[in-house]
C-alpha cells in the first residue's frame, strides 16, 4: 500500500509518499506561502526535482497542487489517487485524549479542535491539512499521529507541575512532551540496530534539531521528557530559551528592551515575551547572530564569544538532563543522539559525553566521525552511546498503514 504523510503547518504542507512495500520513499516535497504571495510548491520524486510558483490561496488548493504533481507525467510517481491507500497526519497536540494514532472520525477531529488553547499555532493548522485532504481525497483514509502520544506513559510525578492542582484537574495544564514520534521511532530502532529487546533497559534519547528535547524512555516507554505544556520547555534551542524561572517573564514584561538594547518605555504583555522567548531566543538570542547551530560552530571557532557561550550553554543543558535521567531510572544503558545536530555534529556528541565516564559513557572519537546509524561509544564504555537517523514519516506511515489493515498500531 502507499501511504501519503502530511505535515501541514499554518501557511505550509510538507507531504511524502511512501511505498510501504518495502518502506521507500517515493516522493517528496513541501508547498510554501499557502495565503501569501509569493506561493510554491517543491517537489522531488528521486532524482526528478521541479518547482512550481503559482497562486495558492488555501490549504486546499495545496492540497490539490500536491495530487496534481504527484499524477505528473514527467515528476509523478501515481497514475491516479486511487493508488493513496491512507493518509497520515502529523498533528502536535494530542492532550490527554489521544495516547497513539487514531483513525479521523468527527469524535477526533473535535478532540483535536479541544486541543486548540494548548497547541494554538499547530493544532489549527495541522486540522485544516486534514480537512483539505478529506475534501481533495474522498473516501481516503485520514489517520490522526501526534506528536505528544508517546509521552502519555509518563507518571504524574513527571508531568505534574507544582501549580494549585485544579490547574490540571481543570485546565489540563501539565507536561505533555513534544517530538514524539521521533522519540518513539528512534527507542525502537536502537534496539532493533543493537539486537536486543526494550524490556529493561534504561535508554535517553537526545533529539537535538532547531527545537530539541530529551526523553527518558525505560522498557520502551517514555517515563520523562524535557518539552512541557508547550515545546518551550526544557533545552535551549535554535530560538526558544528553555527552561527559565518563570518570573522572567514578569520581569522583562515590565521592563522590555527593543532590539537595539534600548528601554522600550512602557511594559509589554504576557503574550509579547512569550513570542520573545520563542523566536528571539535560544542560540539566536545568545548569540545575536543566528539560530543554526552550523553557523554558531562557525563563529565560535573564528573567536565569537556568544557563540562560544551559546554552545556552552546548550551542551551543559544536555549534560543536565542526562543527569537528571540516569539519577530518576536508576542508571542508563544507552545514549542516543539524533536530528539535525544530534545526527551531524560530532564535535558536540563528543562534548555532550566528555566527563560523563563516572557514569560510564565513553565516546571513541573515530566512531564518533559517523553521520550514519552507529555505535559511537568506546569498547570499554559501559553506556552504549549511539547515533540513530530519526525517521518520523515512516512511523506516520507506519501507524497509518496498521489502523487502516488491522484497526491498531502494532507496539506503541
Ligand atoms: P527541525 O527541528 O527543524 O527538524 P533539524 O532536525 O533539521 O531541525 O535540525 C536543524 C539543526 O541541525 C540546525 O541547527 C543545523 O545547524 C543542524 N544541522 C543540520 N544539518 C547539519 C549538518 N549537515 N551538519 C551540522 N549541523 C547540521
Amino acid at each position: 500500500m502507499k501511504i501519503l504523510v502530511v505535515n501541514a503547518g499554518s501557511s505550509s504542507l510538507k507531504y511524502q509518499l511512501i511505498d510501504m512495500d518495502g518502506e521507500k520513499e517515493l516522493a517528496k516535497g513541501l508547498v510554501e506561502r499557502i495565503g501569501i504571495e509569493g506561493s510554491r510548491l517543491k517537489h522531488s520524486a528521486g532524482e526528478k526535482k521541479t518547482e512550481i510558483s503559482q497562486e495558492i490561496p488555501d490549504h486546499e488548493a495545496a492540497a490539490q497542487l500536491m495530487l496534481k504533481i504527484l499524477q505528473d507525467p514527467e515528476f509523478g510517481v501515481i497514475k491516479s489517487t486511487d493508488e493513496i491507500g491512507a493518509v497520515g497526519h502529523r498533528v502536535l497536540h494530542g492532550g490527554s485524549a489521544f495516547t497513539a494514532s487514531v483513525i479521523v472520525n468527527d469524535a477526533a477531529k473535535q478532540a483535536i479542535r479541544d486541543c486548540f488553547p494548548l497547541g494554538p499555532l499547530h493544532n489549527p493548522a495541522n486540522l485544516m491539512g486534514i480537512e483539505a485532504c478529506e475534501k481533495v481525497m474522498k473516501g481516503t483514509p485520514q489517520v490522526a499521529v501526534f506528536d505528544t502520544a508517546f509521552h502519555q506513559t509518563m507518571p504524574p510525578k513527571a508531568y505534574m507541575y507544582g501549580v494549585p492542582k485544579m490547574y490540571e484537574e481543570k485546565l489540563h495544564v501539565r507536561r505533555y512532551g513534544f517530538h514524539g514520534t521521533s522519540h518513539r521511532y528512534v527507542s525502537r530502532r536502537v534496539c532493533e540496530f543493537l539486537g536486543i529487546s526494550p524490556v529493561g533497559k534504561k535508554i535517553i534519547i537526545c533529539h537535538l534539531g532547531n527545537g530539541s528535547s530529551l526523553s527518558a524512555v525505560m522498557d520502551g516507554k517514555c517515563q520523562d521528557t524535557s518539552m512541557g505544556l508547550t515545546p518551550l520547555e526544557g533545552l535551549l534551542m535554535g530560538t526558544r530559551c528553555g527552561s527559565c524561572d518563570p518570573a522572567v517573564v514578569q520581569f522583562i514584561a515590565n521592563n522590555p528592551l527593543k532590539d537595539d538594547g534600548t528601554p522600550v518605555g512602557h511594559p509589554i504583555s504576557v503574550d509579547e515575551v512569550l513570542t520573545m522567548m520563542n523566536k528571539k531566543s535560544g542560540l539566536l538570542g545568545i548569540s545575536g547572530k543566528s539560530s543554526d547551530c552550523r553557523d554558531i560552530d562557525e563563529l565560535a571557532n573564528n573567536g565569537d564569544e556568544n557563540a562560544k557561550l551559546a554552545q556552552e550553554m546548550l551542551i551543559y543543558g544536555i549534560k543536565k538532563y542526562i543527569g537528571s535521567y540516569a539519577a530518576a531510572m536508576g542508571g542508563v544503558d544507552i545514549i542516543v543522539f539524533t536530528a539535525g545536530i544530534g545526527e551531524n555534529n560530532a564535535d558536540l556528541r563528543a562534548r555532550v559525553i566528555d566527563g560523563l565516564d563516572f557514569m560510564g559513557a565513553k565516546i571513541d572519537p573515530e566512531k564518533n566521525k559517523t553521520r550514519k546509524e552507529a555505535v559511537i561509544s568506546s569498547d570499554d564504555s559501559r553506556v552504549t552511546v549511539c547515533v540513530i537517523p530519526t525517521n518520523e514519516e515512516i512511523m506516520i506511515a507506519r501507524d497509518t498503514l496498521d489502523l487502516v489493515t488491522t484497526g491498531k498500531v502494532r507496539d506503541n
